[in-house]
């Protein structure tokens, strides 16, 4: 395994991967790996011949108010992670690599991000969507496996690849979790001992949801109650961000249950903010 933290140096290694035949799997993260990252590089490894790790906290998708400069970070332990899974290549580079002289150029993927976590974290999705083209344009890769934890950032990332053409495959990645239901999380770090019992309120939610269509519950609007009265009820420390019931394609609201739907949620706890989701379809 190496590691490269130039853009021309890995440039360089992947022309000539490419001139050999072989099929370049990718997974863009923004390192602290866990199981879920893990289990997006198994995916890509099975579908490609040189497997491509990328480490990057991407300043331009943090708020002025998040938490870019206390973002969890530790690459020796990403390494050996990466290292078991048969990572061929870790792009690590510097702030400075990607962002040399600031940046002029956005890649923005309208209507999608208009809802859910791009309501609430503004320009965001356009940090991310213009940070992907970038690992895209200089990692060239012919796969690259996302996550369905971030279901609205999968999503715009499909519909770019779509909009602009691009000549890489996205697949998705099944949610990895704790035993108890948490979604894996590198943020999870942040959470005190009481914190991270009722962390597990957004998850227990999306299964009240889920039972009530089920059950036969059709109504969005009583579901989305359910969904925060069982919070409020059964959960102390909680501030509840959004709680939607989205199309999973147009992720646009809709008042009945019906074809295929996100169901999605954000909360805080103290100063962290933690997101899961639900992908149901509905005959
Ligand atoms: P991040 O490092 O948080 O930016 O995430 C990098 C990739 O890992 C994204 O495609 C995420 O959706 C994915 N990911 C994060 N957490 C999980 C998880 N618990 N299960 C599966 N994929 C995940």
């Amino acid at each position: 395994m190496k590691v490269y933290r130039k853009i021309e140096e890995i440039r360089e290694q992947i022309k000539k991967d490419k001139l050999l035949g072989k099929k370049i799997g990718f997974v863009p993260t923004m390192g602290f790996l866990h199981k879920g990252h893990k289990s997006l590089l198994e995916i890509a490894k099975e579908k490609s011949d040189v497997l491509v790790l990328s480490i990057f906290v991407n300043p331009i998708q943090f708020g002025p108010e998040e938490d870019l400069d206390k973002y969890p970070r530790d690459f020796i332990q990403d390494e050996k992670i990466a290292k078991d899974v048969g990572v061929d290549y870790i792009f690590y580079p510097e702030e400075k690599e990607m962002y040399p002289n600031g940046i002029s150029t956005f890649v923005n993927v309208e209507n999608l991000t208009d809802f859910l976590c791009g309501k609430k974290r503004i320009g965001h999705f356009r940090g991310v969507t213009t940070i992907v083209t970038k690992l895209f344009n200089i990692i060239q890769p012919d796969i690259a496996v996302f996550g369905k934890k971030d279901a609205q950032q999968l999503r715009v990332i499909e519909k770019m690849v779509e909009d602009l053409n691009i000549d890489t495959k996205i697949f998705r990645g099944e949610i990895v979790r704790e035993d108890d239901g948490l979604a894996l999380s590198s943020r999870n770090k942040y959470l005190t001992n009481h914190q991270r019992k009722n962390a597990i309120a957004l998850k227990m939610s999306l299964e009240k949801a889920n039972e009530m269509i089920k059950n036969g519950e059709t109504n969005v609007l009583l579901i989305k109650n359910e969904m925060k009265n069982y919070i409020e009820k059964n959960y102390e420390g909680i501030i509840i961000d959004y709680l939607e019931i989205v199309n999973f394609e147009n992720l646009e609201s809709q008042e009945e249950i019906r074809g295929e739907i996100l169901i999605a949620g954000a909360i805080f706890l103290g100063k962290t903010r933690l997101i899961d989701n639900m992908i149901l379809k509905i005959d």
